[in-house]
């Protein structure tokens, strides 16, 4: 089924300073124009700044990571005794229980509270550490491993940019189809509908979470396979699709069609795959020739597959890679 940028009702956590709330240490804000012009049309962001929540001043005396890279402590620049780690672990704590709806989040880069990688960490000396997690992000991850996380910045690039957005895309078809109402009829169904999306991302993942459904989930507890099943899922879906992937994900859609398609009109598709495969053309063209083509002749199942409209077309997320 199409997806409509209308429906804009998916709700996306994001740093408050990202929408350009003045929130940051200096009295200023970091506002991203892709998440305020683009995103905003699908997404239901729903702005948070831990630092201002827990209760710090704008502007106020900036913070940083200090100590072990795996587990630093956020505390003063100027004064090393003041020490907001704690308080930004149990506002990221408040954050999990209190958004269930989120289905991704969107983070500032480089802060020692909200950023997601690479943030500089300084041993007690002053002296630089190996790179971390800000705070808040580490304790929100943990808490939350299934949900769709990503850099602001690290949207610029057009592959990060397409996987992020089709995990909060699956991720918020999971908590509408099979959350609402769960049962291991829903989850199957659901699986059914994201295997060649699976498969574009991680071929090993679609071969093991395929043999987990057939073979353990109906002597496991619901709940349990609700939370593997997603966990899985949406850790291979974080792997990057390529053109390897894509193009062999392609000619598994083209199968359905053989017997349905002439020798020639077969021939166009494979030379448009090819000519993907070989990057002379966007992953867009070779889809619309095949989603035109199954339209009129493949199976329910097929075009009902997640991965010919992962998320509303308006984006252009494949006209660039
Ligand atoms: S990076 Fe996070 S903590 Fe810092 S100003 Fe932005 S929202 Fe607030």
């Amino acid at each position: 089924m199409e997806q409509q940028v209308k429906s804009r009702s998916i709700p996306v956590g994001i740093s408050a300073c990202l929408m350009g709330h003045k929130v940051r240490y200096d009295g200023g804000h970091k506002r991203s124009k892709y998440c305020l012009n683009v995103l905003n049309e699908c997404f239901d962001f729903v702005p948070l700044c831990p630092e201002v929540s827990i209760g710090l001043s704008t502007p106020r005396e900036p913070i940083r990571l200090v100590g072990d890279a795996a587990s630093p402590r956020v505390v003063g620049v100027k004064d090393p005794d003041f020490d907001v780690t704690d308080k930004l672990h149990a506002y990221a704590d408040e954050v999990s229980a209190k958004h269930t709806e989120l289905c991704g989040y969107i983070l500032m880069k480089g802060s020692p509270s909200c950023g997601m990688e690479r943030v500089k960490v300084y041993h007690e000396n002053g002296l630089p550490n190996e790179a971390g997690r800000g705070a808040y992000a580490a304790q929100l991850m943990r808490n939350n491993p299934a949900l769709p996380v990503e850099e602001e910045g690290r949207l610029n690039d057009p592959v990060l940019r397409e996987n992020f957005i089709t995990r909060v895309f699956v991720y918020h078809s999971w908590q509408q189809e099979v959350m609402s109402d769960p049962s291991l009829h829903q989850v199957l169904q659901f699986h059914s509908r994201h295997k060649y999306q699976l498969m574009a991302h991680c071929y090993e993942g679609y071969k093991t979470i395929g043999r987990y459904l057939a073979e353990e989930a109906s002597h496991q507890p619901l709940s349990e396979v609700l939370e593997q099943y997603i966990l899985q899922l949406m850790q291979h879906l974080t792997k990057r699709a390529n053109r390897k992937s894509h193009t062999n994900t392609l000619m598994h859609i083209l199968g359905y069609l053989k017997k349905e398609i002439d020798s020639d009109t077969k021939q166009d598709l494979l030379e448009t795959i090819e000519q993907y495969r070989t990057a002379k053309v966007h992953l867009v063209v070779p889809l619309t020739l095949l989603k035109h083509y199954l339209k009129r002749h493949g199976s329910d199942y097929i075009q009902s597959q997640a991965y010919l409209d992962p998320y509303p077309h308006e984006l252009g997320l494949r006209n660039y890679i």
